[in-house]
């Protein structure tokens, strides 16, 4: 028999369906159990009483009947708030949506990822607090590249370690050539130092550490091309909520005069 439990627990609403004429399924993002789905009964109902607690970008502590495996069910919430910014700034939205998404498959359900969820609700709340969301999805990006089976040597050369010289990036290799080494690779990234030097301290920046940041938007420019040259040939994904943002940039560029 499935092991279940009542229990306290601090989640993250991911994202929500509807589910049949008057339920729905919410995916959370719980501290303890990892990522969970839960079915809510009669969640579309006019009145429903925990309709705010389970609206999207949503933290706060639930009481739940927490199945090991398989459908949750949500008791009762006992404190929670909804990130305000991202739920009514649609670009916001985009990113923390793509960000939440991005975890949500680099990781399988039901696994206990507490250091993710912190990373997650960090990276919501910087997002939320007006933090550029650009560098706040690279950061996670680069850093969600080992959970893909894909992780760069981005400390040094690949080859002879060495970190003083100008470095690039390539994809043969599975991380930086220094420049003594980048005759090896005809097909590297020819990157800019300034964008070399952010994709290594994003690998190993902790988000509860960061202050401020800001970035020109042609260096911001150049990490969106690296990064998506990154996932779309080593790790092969395509996400619609990433076109969104891609289409975002798009309309951008048309309404600019
Ligand atoms: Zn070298």
């Amino acid at each position: 028999m499935a092991q279940r439990q009542i229990t306290d627990f601090n989640g993250l609403v991911m994202f929500r369906r509807d589910y049949r004429e008057r339920d729905m399924l919410v995916k959370f993002f719980t501290d303890q159990f990892g990522k969970k789905m839960f079915f809510i009964r009669g969640a579309r109902k006019r009145g429903f009483k925990l309709a705010a607690a389970l609206l999207p970008f949503t933290q706060g502590t639930y009481v739940g009947n927490i199945h090991e495996e398989g459908l949750s069910f949500i008791n009762a919430a006992k404190e929670y708030h909804q990130f305000q910014s991202i739920s009514t700034d649609i670009g916001l939205n985009a990113y923390a949506t793509y960000i939440l998404n991005l975890i949500d498959v680099a990781f399988t359900d039901n696994q206990p990822l507490p250091r993710w969820y912190q990373q997650a609700v960090l990276s919501v709340q910087l997002i939320d607090d007006g933090f550029d969301p650009e560098i706040i999805t690279n950061i996670n990006e680069i850093q969600l590249l080992a959970a893909f089976g894909v992780a760069p040597y981005l400390e040094s050369c690949v080859i002879c370690h060495r970190s003083d010289l100008p470095l690039d990036y390539s994809e043969s290799y599975g991380g930086l050539l220094c420049q003594k080494h980048f005759h090896l690779d005809p097909y590297r990234f020819h990157a800019s130092a300034r964008a070399i030097y952010l994709l290594r301290q994003f690998s190993v920046l902790n988000l509860s550490k960061l202050t401020s940041i800001s970035v020109k938007q042609a260096t911001k420019d150049e990490l969106r091309r690296i990064i998506d040259r990154i996932y779309s040939d080593t790790v092969g994904l395509s996400l619609k909520s990433k076109h969104f943002i891609d289409d975002m940039k798009n309309w951008d560029h048309l309404l600019k005069p």
